[in-house]
């Protein structure tokens, strides 16, 4: 078997290790400047005076960076020295290329860690384990697999037969000009993965970064230009979304959408895609990984304990701010009987608040914007007869944005926080007859427009095939007896179709596969020197 990467160790941050130690210092640190971020474009810092100032989600008083802005006149830049960047990009070659991302890998794992996980601490408000899974253990396995997975296509592309006197073979070239990596807020493996996995291919790219997350996107953009990145192939873009794709699809060699963020988003620029088609000199590519309405469905034989702590876990790890978070269970009423009082006993534990405290389960939300849309759900739900909030539903946005982790229970399986993606911590519950587990199933696979991830909670193997085949198309990551969320790197590759995407699966090869545009080449070693064929001669 061929040898491959394995995943990158998780580093534990347990008290007393040196880890923490220097986790700690670098937050001290990075709390005590305030950045200056400009565009990257062609490898020139370009600092336009136009600026905005990211704060700290948990002490939204605490202004971390002064971001300048991308105009006009540097999204249209930065589109034309991608074009121009590519050529020399694909005279390096795949092996070049990979170089140079293993190298990327290979900073972030050792010096650049702690500067990284450290950055998405504060900027995005995660926990010391929630930003090591992320910002560096998912980027470095992003860059070393993806390597990997690219190595391969070069072999096993190739055309299976080749008759005597001819030689056939396929180029696996990139597409023909630059992608658009549109990224978002919540995962910084996701923003630097999205410019960085086309571009190990051939291609080349403009970034542009979610204005909630510059200050770490701007630090692993540093690392790749620190580990030899030439200048122009991932072009650095802070600024407005609409601005950068309208300079983007103004230029012809445009030629594919990496997209993450959330369904309204994507389908918008979708459109503005089909109608800039006339000017573009190929069909683009377009990739989009969005929203979800994550479900935990439990048959009365289940695991119950497991189904508590994957609900607590699946539901308000990160603040519920995955898009694999669970967000909707269906639970039989005996189960509900047996976890409901535990589970909400198990919640009231939960600490929250400042990232830099250790014993912080959750912190903040991201924004002002996400507070009042997940408090207004909250509020919402209160006055429904159908619903109940029985745990949590408090909220405090005075220093940071917190939000309690809240379970709503419903009688409703059509409620609002039922089928719409929240983003937040809430969970809602609708408990079921226990005759009802397949009728369950319909509901759960008719719900709501997305099928991103899911679990299945059952002790017997009937059952869990009767919630696999029922759900087939309800989640593109299914999961059995876990949590829906903590995809890994080559070993669950992630992403979900319906409205939640176009199911490209990030983390594996056939995402790497959307980014290439083959050539096929036969070369004729007997080059025909008669231009009659035996049929036209005389009988
Ligand atoms: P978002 O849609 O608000 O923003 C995503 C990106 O799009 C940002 O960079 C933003 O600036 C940009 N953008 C916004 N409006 C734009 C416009 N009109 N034109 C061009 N660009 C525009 O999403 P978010 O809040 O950053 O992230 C949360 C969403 O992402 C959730 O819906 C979540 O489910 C989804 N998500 C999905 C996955 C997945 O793999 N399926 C992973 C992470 C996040």
């Amino acid at each position: 078997m061929a040898s491959h990467p394995i995943n990158e160790p998780i580093l534990g941050f347990a008290p007393g290790s040196a880890e923490r130690t220097q986790l700690q210092a670098e937050m001290d640190r990075q709390m005590s400047e305030v950045v200056e971020i400009p565009c990257v474009i062609n490898g020139e810092e370009v600092f336009t005076g136009n600026t905005t100032t990211p704060v700290i989600p948990h002490d939204h008083g605490h202004v971390l960076a002064n971001v300048h802005l991308a105009g006009k006149a540097e999204m249209e830049a930065a589109c034309q020295a991608a074009v121009d960047a590519q050529e020399e990009w694909i005279g390096l070659g795949l092996e070049g290329r990979c170089q140079i991302f293993e190298r990327c890998a290979d900073l972030l794992a050792g010096d650049w860690r702690m500067r990284v996980n450290a950055a998405t601490m504060l900027n995005q408000s995660k926990t010391a384990f929630q930003a090591e899974i992320d910002a560096a253990c998912e980027l470095i396995d992003f860059w070393r697999f993806n390597c990997h997975y690219a190595r391969g296509f070069h072999d096993d592309f190739q055309p299976l037969v080749s008759p005597s006197g001819v030689e056939n073979s396929t180029e696996i070239r990139p597409l023909e000009g630059f992608v658009l990596a549109v990224t978002p807020f919540n995962f910084t493996s996701i923003a630097a993965n999205l410019p960085s996995a086309p571009a190990i291919v051939g291609c080349t790219s403009v970034w542009k970064p979610s204005r909630n997350s510059y200050h770490s996107n701007y630090v692993l953009m540093q690392l790749m230009m620190d580990a030899g990145l030439p200048d122009g192939v991932i072009n650095f873009l802070p600024g407005s979304g609409a601005e950068i794709t309208a300079a983007a699809l103004a230029n012809p060699d445009f030629a594919g959408l990496h997209f993450t963020g959330s369904t309204a988003t994507f389908q918008g620029l979708w459109k503005e895609i089909a109608n800039s088609l006339s000017n573009l000199r190929s069909y683009p590519r377009i990739v989009g990984e969005t929203g979800g309405k994550d479900f935990v469905v439990a048959h009365p034989e289940c695991d119950r304990q497991g189904l508590l702590v994957a609900l607590l876990r699946g539901s308000f790890e990160y603040q519920g701010q995955k898009c694999s978070a669970a967000s909707r269970a269906y639970v039989p009423s005996s189960v509900w009987e047996a976890i409901r009082e535990d589970l909400c006993s198990e919640i009231g534990k939960i600490r929250m608040g400042d990232a830099r405290d250790f014993s912080n389960f959750m912190t903040a939300v991201i924004d002002q914007r996400a507070f009042d849309k997940i408090t207004g759900y909250i509020e919402r739900s209160r006055e429904r007869d159908t619903c109940e909030v029985i745990v949590g539903g408090g909220s405090d946005g005075s220093k940071g944005w917190f939000i309690e982790p809240t379970i709503i229970v419903t009688t409703d399986a059509s409620s609002e926080t039922m089928v719409e993606e929240i983003f937040g911590p809430v969970l809602t519950v609708y408990v079921y007859e226990d005759t009802d587990f397949e009728a369950v199933l319909g509901l759960c696979d008719e719900a709501s427009p997305y099928a991103l991830t899911g679990s299945i909670f059952a002790s017997n193997e009937e059952d869990v095939q009767t919630a696999f085949d029922a759900l087939r198309f309800t989640a593109g990551n299914f999961y059995i007896n876990d949590k829906p969320t903590g995809a890994v790197v080559a070993q669950q590759p992630f992403g979900g179709a319906r409205a939640s995407g176009t199911n490209d699966k990030a983390g594996g090869p056939l995402n790497l596969l959307r980014w290439i545009s083959p050539r096929s080449v036969k070369r004729t070693l007997d080059i025909p020197q008669d231009w009659g064929y035996p049929f036209m001669q005389p009988e």
